[in-house]
């Protein structure tokens, strides 16, 4: 395992953060999987995973099973590591600029498309060379203005030429799910089994340029530029591994294990005998725009009325907003059935805000399909 210190940018003088990275295995071995925790600095649960990770790739290491690389980031976000205001840790938004760490992150698709037509030829395995080199070119001259600027291109050029990035983030309040493209999709769909995903959420265009998109429509795009000579590069997933708090012993040893076994499926970890076998139980997918994302019009005490995990039939009731002074009672009610994923972890509702997240069967959303 070597453990790779990358300094990003001093925001101030005397102040110097870097992102820790740890590689094992090699590349000339086989595919390279990239995997990071807590990009939203104040989501721990992908963070533990990661660690017990560590743990168990330095054993696979050390005993030659490790078929491929695997570069692992456990504290994606040293910036919002250190937001802390009046004993809360705000690790959504960088406070300086109000900038969501997951968007904003370098769309290179031009650039690599030019770059790479003169020299693509019939050969799929050359054509991803070349794509993966020239996505490195691309983001190495990439000069960032600022610290946060300087950590997203130290982890698209850690990620750039993965064959599978996954990205472990939480909700406030979830059940396991996973967000992915349809690109992606069916090579990523053998975690969401493993990891017993109870929701996956699919679009190829979420608007915001999240990071997990980063890569995985790059390639897609080049596919439907140049055609079947661009191969499938990259399988891209954002891991959502239930809520804040759930920061547990038992979950994050189910889930490193699910990771594991995703591995030795992939071919990344060798086994003795046969490939592992998936579970049969899939959770049904949905387009992200069948994600009904719901919101109070006013402010109150909020009452949810369904949890993550409940099934809502349109027209019930998801929350009560009550106001204890005009004692007015706002029923936040579901427009479509469905699967309730996620619901806001706070009790008292500003007006606008966000309350929960239900997975439909119906198209209702287009344009920029992520939450704030
Ligand atoms: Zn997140």
């Amino acid at each position: 395992m070597q453990h790779h210190h990358t300094a990003l940018m001093s925001p101030t003088i005397g102040t110097q953060r870097y992102l820790e990275s740890f590689h094992f295995g090699s590349p000339e071995l086989g595919k390279k999987i990239y995997i990071q925790a807590s990009l939203h600095a104040d989501e721990i649960p992908g963070m533990l995973v990661a660690w017990k990770l560590k743990q168990q790739l330095t054993q696979l290491e050390a005993t030659g099973r490790l078929k491929g690389e695997v570069v692992l980031v456990p504290v994606a976000n040293p910036i919002g590591q250190n937001q802390h205001l009046m004993d809360v840790h705000l690790g959504r938004y960088h406070l300086e600029t109000g900038q969501n760490f997951n968007r904003d992150y370098l769309d290179t698709f031009t650039d690599v498309k030019a770059r790479i037509e003169p020299q693509l030829s019939d050969d799929p395995a050359h054509n991803c060379r070349i794509i993966r080199a020239a996505m490195c070119e691309s983001l190495q001259q990439w000069q960032p203005k600022t610290e946060l600027g300087s950590l997203q291109k130290t982890l698209q050029l850690l990620s750039c030429d993965a064959d599978v990035m996954l990205d472990l983030h939480c909700d406030f309040e979830a059940a396991l799910h996973v967000y992915s493209t349809y690109y992606s999709w069916p090579g990523i769909e053998p975690l969401a089994r493993l990891l017993g995903s109870q929701a996956n959420l699919l679009a190829n265009e979420t608007g915001g340029a999240p990071f997990d998109c980063s890569v995985d429509m790059v390639w897609q795009r080049l596919k439907e530029c140049f055609g079947e000579a661009i191969p499938q590069g990259c399988l891209a997933a954002t891991v959502e591994l239930r809520g804040q708090a759930d920061v547990t012993h038992q979950e994050s040893n189910q889930d490193s294990s699910a990771i594991l076994r995703y591995l030795e499926w992939l071919g990344v970890i060798a086994v003795d005998g046969p490939a592992p076998c998936l579970p049969e139980e899939v959770a049904p997918s949905s387009d992200l725009g069948a994600v009904e994302m719901l919101a109070t019009p006013c402010a109150g005490i909020l009452v949810h009325r369904v949890k993550p995990g409940d099934w809502i039939t349109a027209g019930d009731v998801f929350a009560d907003v009550i106001d204890p002074i005009s004692d007015h009672v706002e029923y936040v009610t579901a427009a479509q059935s469905g699967y309730v994923y996620s619901r806001n972890g706070r009790r008292i509702a500003t007006a606008g805000m966000l309350i929960g997240n239900i997975a439909g069967s119906a198209v209702i959303r287009s344009g920029y399909l992520l939450a704030p």
